[in-house]
C-alpha cells in the first residue's frame, strides 16, 4: 500500500532522495561519514548566517533531548530561567528546568496569543536575578508564532541570555544569527529541514559554549563535552545516528537547491494558504487569529456535531492517505494539520478533499455550513 502523507509536525513526509540516502551502512570512523558530518554542521550554521560566530553541536535523540541539553549545558547551576509560556512546548521547558534543579519563573499568556515582549521586559526589570530567557519560537501545540526578534532585543538590552527552541521554525522562518542575539538555539533533523527524526542540534555562540564547561548534570546531554570531543576527534562521543546524519545531509542539499529558507517559507506559506482556504470553505474555524499563525501547523476547532469522533475521523482520513494530528489543548477540542514536509499545494488540496469526503461519509456537520455534500465543495 502507498505510504500516507504525514500532515504532522514531525516525523513528516520526506522526499525519495532523502529516503534513499538511508540505504547504506556507515562506520562512525569512516572518512566519508566524517566528511558528511562536517558538511552537515556547516550547512546548519549557514542557515542562520553564523559560520564564524556560532558552533553547531549535533546530538542523538529527538528534539526534546536537544532542548534539555541546551538548558542543562548553558544555564549554570545557580542560574534563573524565565519561561514565557503560551503552550505545551513552553511548559515542557519549564518542566525540564525544574527537573534539572534550575530556578524557574514562568510568565503566563493565553494559548491563542503570542508572547508579549513588553511583559518580558517588565519581568526582567522586576527581577534582576533572572539570568536566562527560554523562548519557544513557533509554539507547535497551536502554531502560534512568538516574536523572537522583539524578545531578543529586550533580553539583550537587559544583558541576559536568550535560549531559543526553534524546533518547528528553523529553516522555514528567517532567523539571522547576525541580527538576532541569542546564546543558543536548538532544532532537529525531522522538522522543516525535512530529514528523518533522530538527531537534534544546538547552534551556540562560541563564547557561551566555552564558558559552559561543567554545567551539565548529564553525561550524554552535555553539549560542551560533545563539542570538545567532536572538535578534537571529528567524531561523535557515542554511537552516531549515521543514517539520520546521511539523510539529513541529503535533505540539506535539497534545501539549498530549492533556494534555501526563503523558498522553503514560500512553499509552506502556500501550503498553509491552500489548507486554510479549503478548510474554511468546509466550515472549519481557525483557533488562532490569522496574523498570529505560523505557516507550520494549523489548529482548527473540532466539529461540534455529535457524529464527530476524532479517532473515527482520523482513521478514515488516514485510509484516504493523510495523517492528521490531534489537538493538544486542554480547554478546547481541536485538531491540527501540518503544512511542513516534502509536500506542496497539490498535496494540501488532496488532503482537503479527503477531509471533505470523510465529513460527508460520517455525516458530520460543521458550524454554519451544514453537512458537506460532495468534494466539489471543498476546493
Ligand atoms: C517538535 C518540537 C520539539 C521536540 O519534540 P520531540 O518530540 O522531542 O522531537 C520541541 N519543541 C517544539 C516547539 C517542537 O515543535
Amino acid at each position: 500500500m502507498k505510504e500516507p502523507v504525514l500532515l504532522t509536525p514531525g516525523p513528516l513526509t520526506t522526499s525519495s532522495a532523502t529516503k534513499l540516502a538511508m540505504v547504506r551502512d556507515w562506520g562512525s570512523r569512516d572518512t566519508g561519514f566524517i566528511a558528511i558530518n562536517r558538511r552537515v554542521r556547516e550547512l546548519l550554521l549557514d542557515i542562520i548566517h553564523a559560520r564564524d560566530s556560532h558552533v553547531c553541536v549535533p546530538l542523538q535523540g529527538s528534539g526534546t533531548f536537544a532542548v534539555e541539553a541546551m538548558l542543562g549545558t548553558l544555564v549554570p547551576r545557580d542560574g534563573h530561567v524565565l519561561v514565557p509560556l503560551n503552550g505545551a512546548y513552553c511548559k515542557r521547558i519549564a518542566r525540564i528546568c525544574s527537573i534539572l534543579g534550575r530556578r524557574t519563573t514562568t510568565l503566563n499568556f493565553e494559548e491563542n496569543e503570542p508572547v508579549r515582549p513588553g511583559d518580558v521586559d517588565a519581568a526582567l526589570k522586576r527581577d534582576p536575578s533572572i539570568t536566562h530567557v527560554a523562548l519557544v519560537h513557533c509554539e507547535t501545540s497551536t502554531g502560534v508564532l512568538n516574536p523572537l526578534k522583539e524578545v531578543a532585543e529586550i533580553v539583550a538590552r537587559h544583558k541576559r541570555s536568550l535560549l531559543v527552541d526553534a524546533m518547528s521554525s528553523f529553516a522555514a522562518l528567517e532567523i539571522d544569527g547576525q541580527k538576532i542575539a541569542f546564546d543558543a538555539l536548538v532544532a532537529a533533523s525531522g522538522k522543516c529541514l525535512e530529514g528523518p527524526p533522530g538527531m537534534g542540534f544546538a547552534l551556540v555562540t562560541r563564547d557561551s559554549l566555552e564558558k559552559s564547561a561543567g554545567n551539565s548534570p548529564s553525561l550524554v546531554l552535555d553539549l560542551h563535552d560533545q563539542w570538545v570531543n567532536m572538535e578534537k576527534t571529528a567524531q561523535w562521543r557515542f554511537t552516531p545516528p549515521t543514517v539520520v546524519v546521511a539523510a539529513l545531509h541529503a535533505a540539506l542539499e535539497q534545501f539549498v537547491a530549492e533556494g534555501g529558507q526563503p523558498a522553503r517559507l514560500a512553499r509552506y506559506r502556500r501550503n498553509c494558504e491552500v489548507l486554510i482556504e479549503g478548510m474554511t470553505r468546509l466550515g472549519f474555524k481557525l483557533f488562532l487569529e490569522a496574523r498570529h499563525q505560523a505557516p507550520v501547523i494549523v489548529t482548527f476547532h473540532a466539529p461540534t456535531d455529535p457524529n464527530y469522533d476524532f479517532q473515527k475521523f482520523y482513521d478514515r482520513v488516514r485510509e484516504k492517505g493523510f495523517v492528521l494530528y490531534p489537538g493538544k489543548l486542554t480547554q478546547v477540542d481541536t485538531l491540527r494539520v501540518g503544512c511542513i514536509g516534502a509536500i506542496d499545494e497539490h498535496v494540501m488540496r488532496a488532503a482537503v478533499h479527503a477531509i471533505a469526503d470523510t465529513l460527508a461519509e460520517q455525516n458530520i456537520r460543521l458550524h454554519e455550513t451544514g453537512a458537506v455534500r460532495s468534494r466539489q465543495n471543498a476546493a
